[in-house]
């Protein structure tokens, strides 16, 4: 047995992000510029002095534990996405969220930071993360060292090269007005870049059938139509004054 020292790792903060379930939610971050969410700093690490400095950097590496995926387990090989879910790679060759520790790793893009009555908040966009998600550390995205020259893929492509046109019915269409009017939020640009990235199960593409997808508080129903796809009510948004 290899000795280290015992060090138990805790939380120093939580994701609040416009996913609250997992159907939906990119592949990776920086696919959906409009996927905002914030992370609230926790006691002891809700200090403003431990994040000065933080505001000049455009990026963030947020380490985080995979807690939606705990419940589930894991697996010495997995399907991956990008395979269209047929063929089986490693699971340390892959981005898998069942790995053994459910450690996951994203860049993100830091809006900037909040000191409110409730507490110390990174404000965040470019998300591919799960509400109430527990990060464990954050650092600076440095671009002459993490941004690899030359680097390549592995068998990973780039998704979404095709391009997907998503309309909204006029019902939809009101109900994000109203939406955005009342909070704040992009909600059309959210639904649009999510949807662009074709979220169904790569078996599920060739049923017809309407979808259900939670971005914040609302419900998007949502199908197929042609190439594209087609936004037909949203549920959860109060009409009228
Ligand atoms: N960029 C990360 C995540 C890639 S996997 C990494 O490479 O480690 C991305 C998927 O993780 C998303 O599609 C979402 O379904 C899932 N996910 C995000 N946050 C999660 C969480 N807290 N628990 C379980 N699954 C999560």
């Amino acid at each position: 047995m290899i000795e280290f020292p015992a060090h138990p790792i805790t939380p120093i903060g939580i994701i609040h992000s416009c996913y609250p379930q997992k159907f939906g939610i990119p592949r990776q971050p920086g696919l959906v510029k409009s996927s905002t969410g914030r992370l609230a700093l926790l006691p002891p690490c809700d200090r403003e002095e431990m994040v000065r400095g933080l505001d000049a950097f455009s990026h963030l590496w947020i380490l985080f534990l995979f807690h939606g995926a705990v419940a589930e387990g894991w697996r010495p090989m997995v399907r991956p996405p990008w395979l269209g879910g047929q063929k089986r790679v490693g699971v340390f060759a892959s981005r898998s969220p069942h790995r053994p520790n459910f450690m996951g790793l994203s860049v993100v893009r830091l809006m900037g930071i909040r000191r409110e009555k409730k507490g110390l908040f990174l404000e965040l966009a470019e998300l591919d993360l799960l509400d109430q998600t527990p990060v464990f550390d954050i650092k600076p995205y440095v671009p002459y060292s993490d941004a690899v020259a030359g680097a390549h893929g592995g068998t990973i492509p780039p998704p979404g090269m095709v391009p997907r046109e998503v309309l909204f019915t006029d019902e939809a269409e009101e109900s994000c007005s109203i939406y955005e009017q009342r909070t704040g939020r992009q909600l059309r640009a959210l639904i649009t870049e999510t949807l662009e990235q074709d979220p169904r199960p790569a078996s599920q593409r060739r049923r017809a059938r309407e979808y259900g997808m939670a971005l914040w508080e609302v419900n998007v129903r949502w199908q197929a139509e042609g190439e594209g796809f087609l936004v037909v009510r949203i549920e959860g948004v109060e009409k009228g004054e």
